[in-house]
């Protein structure tokens, strides 16, 4: 296998040794300079790039093409396209062009455009970016060339997470170069953020799940009682894995390879039935393109195995939800890490410098990052204890803050704390190297050694919007340091002074503790840091003037688009909880209230047959379970009167941001007054009438 790895890996990617083995010397340097340097691609070039792309396809089975995009659904979207083409005699050739490449025009009108599209034409176009791979995809379908592109409307407004994506990675770029060259670095001619994303998912048996409406519908369930067993015996975090769900890692691991994919760690996660797959960080763009290739496969692997990939934030209420973790750096063209502090931070200006730069931007725009983080199955997680909270702080660890309070206290940092080593008190056992820095896992944004964790994210969403946020939120302050920077007169005094200023400034963003408590909930208030409740509660953030303002000055989103895009949240939210809310309304009047009057039903006729058979027989069991059963009987059908007309209401208001709001605070709750009685029934009605798999059944036998 381990031959056979590096023989398949990337096989089914257009990448550069394809490239070098295919093009043209010429068309290739011409492409290069294109993906690097961000230069114009002559028709011409893009013509031999074609045809060597489709000679390659087509030698590997392909038949079809198409242009790969993520629109703002949040998942990915295709057309395919045949190769073919008509020629004499009734056959065809296999053709593909250089404009076929470059453009598409799939019909915008049935994406989500935020109001965009009613101001503008209903046309859209993507665009091939080359500065991330096409790739063959293989499955029952054939083999299809994807082609990943940029989508926008007919004016060029975005409509799509890629382009603020790259707009914002050529931001950070720029602003970053001008900082470097302050510090002598005129070498390096561009930065790009890696991000290396850790993806959570759960696993669960295909026949099980195929039995209940709402982890078909919504992703997750919405009604279960809690297993005898659940998640407090610690047995599933990083236990062996169950022979089936290693198949299925090798079978995605293998599919990734080939994709070029640089799946690396896999194991098992904290909640029963959930894991988790990292791959090693690549490019921004290329990472959230692989996250998005990541998720699909896992998707259609489980299928292949009799299992279902849930992506959801919170499949299950009770244990654990999944998240995603952002690990993010900034890298030099010339190979440099800019968040590589060195075994002597304090005495690396230049890496203090872009930490302050960064703690500043968390600080001033925590309402940004942490609407970046937002969606629907978030609102279970973030702030409910088991996630990071809602509130934003920074974890720098014991060596930086350190570091960094000398600096505000004395005016200058002499010293950084090291590791040292680890004795374990074993002779036999190596002396292990420690960290300088212990790791704190209750952090929603946390520096860990040479990049900074951002840990809120959850499991089912692009990686693009929350990189985005963090390189537009980053090269603005850059910016401005480098404007005051630029006209110092001596250098190393202002930057002494700037970064001193800065972490005086906003050394309240800094928090080391146990982010889980409630003590750290109201040292947060008192810090004035804002706490978030929710996603509709967050969205208004993204039309504030501040972001209006950022975003526009670094050309990652106009005005227009932030509001399509804010319109954009609201409406999918709504559109979430009211699918979720319909949902329970059919489960619980089609299934559980008639599993319980069954199961009453049966009781009252066993009372009365026995009470037929023997008089005086005790059949006060009978009684009181029937009692029981008639009184969550009530009490779920009175709940569910209240959620139909809530709904019902829910429909009448208008679109945007009144009706999120209503399904958040008045939809939402009634979800959870509904699922009360009908768990109680599930706890106490007959197993063999109970007409869905429970919580244990879904958790414990995968
Ligand atoms: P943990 O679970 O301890 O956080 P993992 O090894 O599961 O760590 O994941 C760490 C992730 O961070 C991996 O995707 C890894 O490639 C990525 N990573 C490592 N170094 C960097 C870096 N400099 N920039 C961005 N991502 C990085
Ligand atoms: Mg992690």
């Amino acid at each position: 296998m381990a031959e056979k790895l590096t023989e398949i890996f990337g096989i089914d990617v257009f990448n550069e040794s394809t490239m070098i083995e295919r093009l043209p010397k010429k068309t290739y340097a011409a492409l290069k300079k294109t993906i690097q340097n961000g230069e114009d691609l002559e028709p011409a070039v893009a013509d031999v790039v074609a045809n060597a792309m489709k000679d390659w396809a087509i030698e590997r089975g392909a038949t079809h093409f198409t242009h790969w995009f993520q629109p703002m659904t949040g998942v990915t979207a295709e057309k395919h396209d045949s190769f073919i083409s008509p020629t004499s005699g009734g056959k065809v050739l296999m053709e593909f062009s250089g404009k076929e490449l470059i453009k598409g025009e799939p019909d915008a009108s049935s994406f989500p455009s935020g109001g965009l599209r009613a101001t503008f034409e209903a046309r859209g176009y993507t665009a091939w970016d080359c500065t991330s791979p096409a790739f063959l995809r293989v499955d029952a379908a054939g083999v299809t060339l994807c082609i990943p592109t940029a989508f926008c409307s007919y004016t060029g407004e975005a409509l799509d997470k890629k382009t603020p994506l790259l707009r914002s990675m050529e931001a950070l770029s720029d602003q970053t170069v001008r900082i470097l060259k302050l510090f002598g670095h005129g070498d390096v001619k561009s930065v790009s953020c890696s991000v290396g994303p850790e993806q959570e998912y759960f696993l669960v048996d295909k026949a099980k799940y195929l039995k209940r409406e709402d982890l078909i519908f919504s992703g997750r369930t919405l009604f279960g009682a809690m297993p005898p067993k659940g998640q407090e015996m610690e047995d599933h975090y990083f236990g062996s894995l169950k022979e089936r769900i290693s198949g299925f890692m090798k079978e995605v691991n293998e599919e990734c390879w080939k994709l070029g994919i640089l799946a690396k760690t896999q194991h098992n996660e904290v909640a029963p039935a959930q894991h988790e797959l990292a791959p090693i960080y690549a490019s921004a763009n290329i990472a959230t393109d692989h996250n998005q290739l990541v998720m699909e496969t896992m998707k259609k692997v489980a299928n292949r195995h009799g299992l279902v990939c849930l992506l959801h934030e919170k499949p299950f209420a009770g244990v654990n939800g999944s998240g995603k973790h952002n690990n993010w750096s900034m890298v030099t063209n010339t190979g440099k890490n800019l968040l590589d502090p060195g075994k002597t931070p304090h005495e690396n200006v230049q890496f203090l410098l872009f930490l302050a730069a960064i703690l500043k931007a968390v600080d001033d725009n925590a309402d940004l990052l942490r609407l970046s983080a937002s969606n629907p199955g978030n609102d279970h997680r973030l702030g409910a204890n088991e996630a990071p909270p809602a509130i934003i702080s920074v974890f720098l660890g014991e060596q930086l803050t350190d570091v960094l309070t000398q600096l505000i206290e004395t005016g200058e940092a002499t010293s950084s704390k090291q590791g040292g080593k680890l004795n374990i008190g074993v002779h036999t056992l190596p002396k292990i190297g420690k960290d300088a820095t212990d790791r704190n896992r209750t952090s929603p944004f946390a520096f860990t050694g040479n990049k900074f964790e951002f840990r809120m994210l959850g499991s089912s969403t692009s990686i693009a919007g929350p990189n985005t946020t963090l390189n537009t939120i980053v090269a603005e302050v850059l910016s401005d340091f480098a404007d005051e920077l630029e006209k110092a007169d001596n250098f190393d005094v202002a930057v002494h002074d700037l970064i001193k200023k800065t972490v005086t400034e906003h050394q309240r963003i800094v928090f080391n503790g146990n982010g889980y408590s409630d003590e750290w909930v109201a040292e947060a208030k008192k810090r004035g840091l804002p706490n978030i409740n929710s996603m509709v509660e967050a969205i208004s953030c993204m039309v504030s003037e501040k972001a209006v303002k950022i975003f526009g000055k670094h050309n990652v989103f106009s005005e227009a688009e932030l509001h399509s895009r804010a319109e954009i949240e609201y409406e999918s939210y709504s559109k979430t909880i009211n699918i979720e809310a319909k949902t329970m309304i059919e489960m619980a009047s089609k299934l559980f209230i008639p599993a319980g009057i069954k199961y009453a039903s049966g009781l009252a006729a066993s009372i009365n047959s026995i009470k037929t058979a023997v008089p005086d027989a005790d059949v006060s069991v009978e009684v009181g379970l029937l009692k029981e059963t008639s009184a969550f009987l009530a009490s779920a059908k009175a709940e569910l009167g209240k959620l139909q007309s809530y709904v019902a209401t829910a429909a009448e208001k208008e679109e945007g941001v009144e009706q999120a709001k209503y399904f958040r605070n008045v939809v939402f709750p009634a979800m959870s007054e509904l699922r009360k009685p009908i768990d109680e029934l599930e706890l106490i009605v007959d197993k063999e009438i109970w007409p869905v798999p429970t919580y244990g059944d879904l958790l414990f036998e995968v």
